[in-house]
């Protein structure tokens, strides 16, 4: 019988093209890849023979009859591969659970194991096939081979619907595709036996596979040569898979963003390369990945060859590279975290090392971060935090206290700066401090902001205006940098003060000179707009950052507040107290009343006074308190000064 392999010659030829590009390109060592890599192998192969049988079967004079069983019988093995290895493929893809991967694999290998016999056998039973007179026949079990092949096209399916959510909507359709296909072939041949197209399906299936998914382009990173964030996630999946140790080391350029802006994106980008050349060479392939900008991460083994590398990355960013032949010393930061003994999943990894950045941001000073018991637990705090810090919002469970503000001038407590307060059953008193900028990462910031603007409101309409023997002129009330960000942030206030019967004047608002800096022209025109009502800005922590005289021109403060820790180095230090001195003279200069907090003695107190400076804040004249206790406090500073030393 003559066959016509058209089909099969043209199926042959593209997926050996597909062979040379996966071949010619860098692979990652993935078992997606490898399995990808047998079946288009085996695929290549089963076309090979089927086309080498047909050829063999055209020409029986003079090709022995035993050379033709032997073609079909290859072609017979390589089939029966060939479904089982699209089933394994498919069922990576699923990412079911480890336990679950293996007992899907067994059972979809047992049609496997019955073909595979069948096929052994077939030399003796004629299962499949058999040759009479030189010619082909079709055996018993013929149909079984077709059975087989759309048991496994059906268990795919199964397979993809079970795992809908995971699984890429491409590949939902190429598989169904392949299946209606497949179908389609055999029905075809079916009625014309002459036609060769079991490679038909298999070059789609391929073909389709390695466009979406395989194409190793995906998974590198342009600029570096080396894997990318995808690339990062395929590798680690795999690794959380295995209990081998490893050491995942996050490597950052500190001045990054810097030396962009001063050499150019173009440099810049050479620069990478050579710093991901020198990973690459000293962790091999697999092992280095380009993240965002500034960073790198490098997997290595926890043992001393790992170690080993670790410390000679630590002593290279000890020397220059080179930009542009120009020698730059480049400030790194280090991070490692160890497998599996810090974390088990992919968020857990991710979590603990946005931790260990914020920590590292806070000190700049150092260069190697690592997990350790302290730091885990510190970790622990903050995720447990932030579970009671959603209740807490939900809820609506804060409390504010207020802190005195006494005016030297007056010699009374003219106003309070309301702090927030949490308090939970499990994790006790919890400081701002802490919970603050947790609350500005996930976005509670602008609801604390409400709560807090709300109670104070109460407080002053029910305690404060109607008692203005009590003195109390302002209340002072912080506003974080991420509220500022908002365009709607005046009617965020003042419908609350509107409800209150509260005067604007009475409104101090505290925002940071980086909060101002961050987004300069929204912040001035929140500063005109709501001071236009009379509410006023007061610029917290002065001193603590970068302190720029030009903002305070630039912006309309009608306040500064030294921070404590500026306060503290004035009696400890002689620079510090120098610089206070002067920025206290040029605040009287521009005009602008100054407020020194964390005073904590007399002495310090006289001290400032002798400066210039007009307000105090700090234990001395009185710790934050509760509004009872606060009302209190004030009636008694008024009533018996004396008692207070004051
Ligand atoms: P801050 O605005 O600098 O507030 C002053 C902090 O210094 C308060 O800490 C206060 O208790 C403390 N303090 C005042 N006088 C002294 C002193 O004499 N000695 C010492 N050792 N400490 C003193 P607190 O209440 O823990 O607040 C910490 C930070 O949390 C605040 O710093 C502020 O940035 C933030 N915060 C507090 N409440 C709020 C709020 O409602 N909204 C926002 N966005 N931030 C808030
Ligand atoms: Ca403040
Ligand atoms: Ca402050």
């Amino acid at each position: 019988m003559q066959y016509n392999y058209d089909f099969e010659l043209a199926a042959l030829l593209l997926m050996i093209i597909i062979f040379l590009h996966f071949v010619s390109i860098r692979q990652f060592p993935e078992e997606k890849n490898k399995v990808f890599g047998r079946l288009l192998g085996v695929c290549i192969a089963e076309t090979a023979f089927n086309i080498a049988s047909s050829i063999g079967l055209a020409n029986t004079d003079f090709i022995p009859q035993i050379v033709n069983e032997f073609l079909a019988f290859a072609f017979f093995v390589l089939e029966g591969l060939c479904s089982w290895l699209m089933f394994q493929y498919v069922l990576l893809l699923c990412a079911f659970e480890k336990e679950k991967t293996k007992k899907i694999s067994i059972f979809g290998s047992i049609p496997f194991v019955i073909f595979g016999l069948f096929v052994l056998a077939n030399p003796w039973i004629g299962f499949y096939f058999y040759m009479e007179d030189g010619r082909y026949h079709q055996g018993f079990g013929a149909d079984f081979g077709y059975l087989y092949i759309i048991f496994y096209y059906v268990l795919n399916i199964a397979l993809i619907f079970i795992r809908k959510r995971i699984v890429d909507r491409y590949i939902k359709i190429v598989i169904i595709s392949c299946a209606i296909l497949a179908v389609a072939q055999i029905l075809i041949q079916f009625y014309a036996r002459g036609m060769l197209l079991t490679s038909a399906g298999n070059l789609f299936f391929v073909f389709m596979v390695y466009l979406a998914m395989q194409n190793p382009s995906g998974f590198l990173d342009p600029v570096t040569g080396v894997g990318n964030e995808s690339a990062f996630t395929i590798f680690m999946t795999e690794m959380l898979k295995h209990d081998d140790h490893h050491m995942v080391v996050t490597v950052a350029v500190r001045q990054f963003q810097q030396i962009n802006k001063l050499f150019g994106v173009e440099n810049c980008n050479h620069l990478l390369e050579e710093i991901a050349g020198y990973f690459y060479k000293l962790c091999g392939k697999h092992c280095v990945f380009h993240m965002s900008g500034d960073s790198f991460t490098l997997l290595l083994t926890e043992d001393e060859a790992g170690r080993k590398i670790l410390q000679q990355v630590q002593e290279r960013f000890q020397k220059e590279w080179q930009i542009k032949q120009n020698p730059i010393l480049l400030e790194s930061l280090i991070i490692v975290q160890h497998f599996p003994e810090d974390f088990s999943t992919l968020p857990e990894y991710r979590g603990q090392w946005q931790f260990m950045m914020d920590r590292a941001k806070q000190n700049r000073g150092q260069q190697k971060f690592e997990t350790d018991p302290k730091l885990l637990a510190e970790y622990e705090r903050q995720t447990a935090l932030e579970e009671v810090l959603q209740n807490a919002v939900k809820e609506k469970a804060f409390q504010v206290y207020y802190q005195p503000i006494y005016s030297l001038k007056d010699k009374r407590i003219v106003s309070l700066e309301a702090l927030v307060r949490m308090q939970d059953p499990k994790l006790g008193f919890v400081s701002p401090d802490e919970f603050i900028p947790l609350a500005e990462k996930n976005g509670s910031i602008f609801q604390i902001g409400a709560i807090v603007l709300e109670e104070c409101c109460r407080f002053l309409s029910k305690h404060v205006l109607p008692n203005p023997s009590l003195g109390i002129k302002t209340i002072q009330m912080n506003v974080s940098p991420a509220q500022c960000m908002q365009q709607n942030m005046c009617d965020s206030i003042l419908p609350v003060l509107e409800q209150y019967h509260i005067p604007p004047s009475m409104i101090t608002l505290e925002v940071t000179e980086s909060a101002a800096v961050h987004a300069p022209e929204l912040m001035q025109h929140h500063m005109e707009a709501l001071g236009a009502t009379g509410i006023r800005f007061a610029a917290d922590d002065y001193g603590s950052g970068n302190s720029n005289f030009s903002n305070l021109i630039r912006f309309p403060f009608r306040e500064v507040k030294i921070d404590k820790k500026v306060t503290w180095a004035y009696f400890e230090n002689d620079v510090a107290k120098v610089i206070l001195e002067n920025e206290i003279k040029i605040m009287e200069q521009l005009g602008i009343p100054v407020v020194a907090e964390g005073v904590e003695e007399k002495e310090q107190s006289d001290v400032l006074e002798q400066l210039g400076v007009e307000y105090i804040q700090g234990y001395y004249y009185g710790k934050p308190m509760p509004e009872k206790e606060c009302l209190r406090y004030i009636r008694n500073f008024i009533s018996e000064p004396e008692e207070y030393g004051k």
